[in-house]
C-alpha cells in the first residue's frame, strides 16, 4: 500500500515564487487525506494528478486564511463534479461558521454528505480512525488555536521473505497458510517479514514548542514549519513562527529519519540558506516546494 506525500503549497500567507500557502495530500491505495486547504489547493491537485474524488478527510490546522482560503472553492468544486461520496472536514471552532457563511453568502448549496468536525485545541487527542490510518492533532502555540497532526499507519500484515520461500519450495497452500497463521509444521514466523508502520507528523503554524516531543516520539518524517531564517529569531518569536533552527531542533529531539521544511516566508526567494541552518543541528533535512512527493 502506498503512503505517498504530495505539497501542493509551501509558503506562508502571501504566495510567491510559484509557492502556494499551505496544502499537502497523504495518499493510500483508495483513500486520500489533504492537510489544511490554502488558495490554489486544487488547482495543485490537478496540476499534480490527484484525483480530488479520492479526498476523504480534510484535517485544518487552524482558521488563518493561507491554511483554509482553498475550503470553499473545493467544496464548490465536489458540488458541481455530483460527489456522492461523504467528506468529512476536522478543525478548529468557528470552522463551521467560515464554511457555512463563504457558501451561503456565495450562493453555494451542498449536494452531499459533508461532515465538519470541531475539534478541542487544548490538549493532545485522537480525533479520527479508520481501515488505514490514525490521526491525533497535538496543540501548537500560535496567535489563534492551531493543531499539528500525526498520521500513524495501522499495522500492516508482515510480508513474505520470497528467497527463503524459494529455498525451501513451499506450496501455495503452504503460503496461504501461513498468511492466516496457521501450523504448517515448520518456523511460520521464519518466512514473514515484519512491515514497520509508517507515520508522519504535520507541524504548522507555530513558535518553538517543546512540549510537542514527546508525541511525536518514534515518528518516521516530520513535516515542520520554518518561516524564517535563524537571523529572523525576534520576528519569528513576535509572530508565532519557528525559525529552521527551531524546527531542527524539535526533530533531534524526536528522533525521527527525515526532517521537511515548508511555510517559508515570501522574503525568502531560495530556500536553501534555511535548509543550511537546520542542517548544523539536524543534518537529514530537507525544504519542500509545491509539488515535492514523498513515499514513505
Ligand atoms: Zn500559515
Ligand atoms: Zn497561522
Amino acid at each position: 500500500m502506498p503512503f505517498k506525500l504530495t505539497v501542493l503549497g509551501s509558503n506562508s500567507a502571501i504566495p510567491a515564487f510559484g509557492r502556494n500557502p499551505s496544502g499537502q495530500v497523504l495518499e493510500t491505495d483508495n483513500s486520500a487525506y489533504l492537510i489544511d486547504c490554502g488558495e490554489g489547493t486544487q488547482m495543485r491537485m490537478d496540476e499534480f494528478k490527484i484525483k480530488k474524488s479520492k479526498i476523504l478527510v480534510i484535517f485544518i490546522s487552524h482558521l488563518h486564511g493561507d491554511h483554509i482560503f482553498g475550503l470553499p472553492g473545493l467544496i464548490t468544486s465536489y458540488c458541481l463534479g455530483g460527489r456522492s461520496k461523504k467528506l468529512q472536514i476536522f478543525g478548529p471552532h468557528g470552522l463551521k461558521e467560515f464554511i457555512h457563511t463563504t457558501l451561503n453568502l456565495s450562493y453555494s448549496y451542498v449536494n452531499f454528505d459533508l461532515e465538519i468536525t470541531e475539534i478541542g485545541t487544548e490538549i493532545a487527542a485522537e480525533i479520527y480512525s479508520d481501515h488505514n490510518v490514525m490521526v491525533e492533532a497535538v496543540p501548537l502555540k500560535h496567535r489563534v488555536p492551531t493543531m499539528g497532526f500525526i498520521f500513524k499507519e495501522n499495522p500492516r500484515r508482515p510480508k513474505l521473505n520470497k528467497s527463503l520461500i524459494e529455498k525451501y519450495n513451499l506450496s501455495k497452500e503452504q503460503i496461504v497458510q501461513i498468511l492466516n497463521g496457521e501450523d504448517i509444521g515448520m518456523d511460520e514466523e521464519w518466512f514473514l517479514a515484519p512491515r514497520i508502520p509508517r507515520s508522519y507528523a504535520y507541524i504548522s503554524d507555530t513558535s518553538y514548542a517543546p512540549e510537542i516531543i514527546p508525541h511525536l516520539k518514534g515518528i518516521q518524517v516530520l513535516y515542520h514549519e520554518a518561516t524564517y531564517d535563524e537571523d529572523k529569531r525576534t520576528l519569528a518569536e513576535e509572530r508565532y513562527h519557528s525559525t529552521s533552527v527551531d524546527a531542527a531542533r524539535i526533530a533531534q529531539g524526536c528522533g525521527c529519519s527525515k526532517l521537511l521544511l515548508g511555510h517559508f516566508s515570501s522574503r525568502y526567494h531560495s530556500t536553501e540558506p534555511l535548509a543550511v541552518s537546520a542542517k548544523t543541528i539536524f543534518p537529514n533535512t530537507e525544504c519542500v516546494h509545491d509539488g515535492f512527493v514523498l513515499e514513505l
